[in-house]
C-alpha cells in the first residue's frame, strides 16, 4: 500500500465536515513505507490550497478562525486567529497575504512555513500578523494530527495529566455578592477561582467621575480611581479567605490599571492571603519593574496576555522574574511558539497559564488544552463557559467537568467549525474598541 492509499484508507473524503478521523494505518503498511519519503516515492506532497478566515460572533466576542484546505479531498484544519478588538485587519492579513503565501506549500512542514511566513512581512511581531499566522499554524497542527490519526497532544509528547485543571471567575459588586459567586463556583467543583470586586479596578468604588460633568472625553468613557481599588482589594482577599478557608486557590487580575509602585505595595499586602497568582501587576511597557517586585515579595506573578514579541517574555522567564506565563497563544503566533515558550519555562521554573477567556475562540481553547495536557510545567488554565450557540458553531469544543477541562479525543485538535452556522452570527456593527478609561479628572488609565 502506498502512502496515497493509506491516506484514502483514513476516510477523509467520506468524513469531510465531521470529526471522524479515527482510523489508523496498519502497522504493515506503515513498515513497508518507512524507509522512503514522498519525494523518493515520486508522490506529490499534500499541499495547501486555501487559507481562509471565518468570522463569527455567537457569544458577544468577535471570533476569527482560519480554515486551511488541502489538495487531499476532505482534509483540512482549523486554527484560532481571534483578535477581538481588530478582527477585520486579521481577515485582510489572511486573505491578502497568508493565503497567496501558503498556497502550494507542503502541509508537512509546519515549522518551515511558520518561519518563512513570519519573516515574509520583514517587519513582524505585531498582533494582527501574529494572529493571522496563528490561524495557519494551529490549522497545520490540526492537519498533522488528522494525518497521524492522533490528537495533537500526542504529537507534543503525550499526556502528563488526565485532564486540564482550570480556574474560573468570580465577580461581585460587593463582598457578599462576590462570596456567593465563589461558593457557587466551589460547588461546581472549581479549585482555583479568580476574585474581582466589580469590573477590573473596581470602578464602582470610585467617586463620581468629574470629567463627565465637565464634558471631557465621551459620555460612554469608563472611569476608575486607583486609590479605592488599592484600599479595597486586600479587604476583599481577607473577606473571602475568612469565608471559605485556605483550601481554595485564589487568583486576582490587577489588569495593569495602577501605577507600578502601587502595584508592588498591593502585592506585598496580599502576600498574607497566599494567592495562587496575581496577574498583570504592570503593563508590558513597565517590564523593568519586575526586578523590583521580586526583591519585595514572593507573591506568585502571572504575566503576558498582552505580549506579542519574544523580547517581552524571554528575559522575564530566564531571569526568573515571573512564575506563570499567560500569553494569548494566537497573539504570539500560535501553538508552534507557545510550545517553545513552555519548554523555555520548564528550565526556568515558569509554569503555564495561557489566556483563556471568551475572546479566545473554542478552537484556541482546544489548542490551549492540547498543550496543557502535554507539558510538564503546566500551571493552570483559564476557562470560560461557552453557550450552546457557540458549541453548535464549533462542534468538539472542550468540555469542563468538576473544574477539569477535557479535549475531544478525535485526531487533530478535535474541533471543527460549522461555516453555515457561523454565518448566522455575524459580527456586530460596533468595531469592538476597548472602551477608554479615565480617572476622575479625565486622565487616561490603561485598560
Ligand atoms: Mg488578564
Amino acid at each position: 500500500m502506498n502512502r496515497r492509499d493509506m491516506i484514502k484508507g483514513l476516510g477523509w473524503g467520506a468524513a469531510a465536515g465531521t470529526l471522524g478521523w479515527w482510523a489508523v494505518p496498519s502497522a504493515t503498511a506503515a513498515a513497508n513505507d518507512n524507509d522512503r519519503g514522498p519525494e523518493q516515492k515520486g508522490e506529490a506532497p499534500i499541499t495547501i490550497t486555501k487559507v481562509k478566515p471565518i468570522l463569527t460572533c455567537p457569544q458577544g466576542q468577535r471570533l476569527t478562525v482560519v480554515k486551511v484546505e488541502t489538495s487531499e479531498p476532505g482534509l483540512y484544519g482549523v486554527g484560532c486567529a481571534t483578535f477581538n478588538q481588530r478582527p477585520l485587519p486579521v481577515k485582510a492579513a489572511v486573505e491578502e497575504y497568508l493565503d497567496p503565501f501558503a498556497k502550494g506549500r507542503d502541509v508537512d512542514n509546519i515549522e518551515d512555513i511558520w518561519q518563512t511566513a513570519y519573516t515574509s512581512s520583514y517587519w513582524r511581531n505585531g498582533p494582527v500578523l501574529n494572529n493571522a499566522l496563528s490561524g495557519l499554524d494551529q490549522a497545520l497542527w490540526d492537519i498533522k494530527g488528522k494525518r497521524a490519526g492522533m490528537p495533537v497532544y500526542q504529537l507534543l509528547g503525550g499526556k502528563c495529566r488526565f485532564a486540564v485543571d482550570t480556574y474560573t471567575h468570580s465577580h461581585g459588586q460587593d463582598l457578599e455578592e462576590l462570596e456567593e459567586s465563589v461558593r457557587r463556583n466551589m460547588e461546581e467543583g472549581f479549585r482555583h477561582i479568580r476574585i474581582q470586586l466589580g469590573g477590573y479596578g473596581s470602578p464602582h468604588l470610585s467617586e463620581k467621575p468629574h470629567f463627565k460633568k465637565h464634558g471631557f472625553g465621551k459620555p460612554s468613557d469608563g472611569f476608575m480611581e486607583p486609590g479605592p481599588y488599592l484600599r479595597m482589594t486586600p479587604k476583599m482577599f481577607e473577606h473571602i479567605r475568612n469565608a471559605v478557608g485556605q483550601e481554595i486557590e485564589l487568583l486576582h487580575d490587577v489588569h495593569e490599571r495602577v501605577p507600578p509602585i502601587e502595584a508592588i505595595t498591593l502585592l506585598k499586602e496580599l502576600e498574607q492571603y497566599h494567592p495562587f497568582f496575581i496577574e498583570d501587576p504592570f503593563p508590558p511597557e513597565s517590564n523593568g519593574y519586575f526586578k523590583r517586585l521580586r526583591q519585595q515579595t514572593s507573591v506568585p506573578v502571572a504575566m503576558g496576555e498582552l505580549f506579542n514579541n519574544p523580547h517581552e517574555w524571554v528575559g522575564l522567564m530566564t531571569d526568573r522574574l515571573i512564575d506563570f506565563i499567560r500569553v494569548h497563544i494566537s497573539q504570539v503566533g500560535g501553538l508552534s511558539v507557545a510550545r517553545k515558550m513552555a519548554s523555555l519555562g520548564e528550565w526556568f521554573d515558569v509554569r503555564s497559564a495561557w489566556h483563556g477567556p471568551a475572546d479566545v475562540s473554542p478552537v484556541g481553547h482546544a489548542a490551549n488544552a492540547h498543550l496543557d495536557l502535554a507539558i510538564p510545567n503546566f500551571g493552570v488554565q483559564e476557562m470560560v463557559h461557552f453557550t450552546d450557540a457557540t458549541r453548535e458553531v464549533f462542534p468538539g469544543t472542550p468540555t469542563v467537568k468538576n473544574g477539569y477541562m477535557y479535549v475531544n479525543e478525535a485526531p487533530g485538535l478535535g474541533i471543527d467549525v460549522n461555516e453555515e452556522l457561523a454565518k448566522k452570527h455575524p459580527l456586530p456593527d460596533h468595531p469592538g474598541y476597548w472602551r477608554p478609561l479615565r480617572q476622575r479628572d479625565g486622565s487616561f488609565v490603561r485598560p
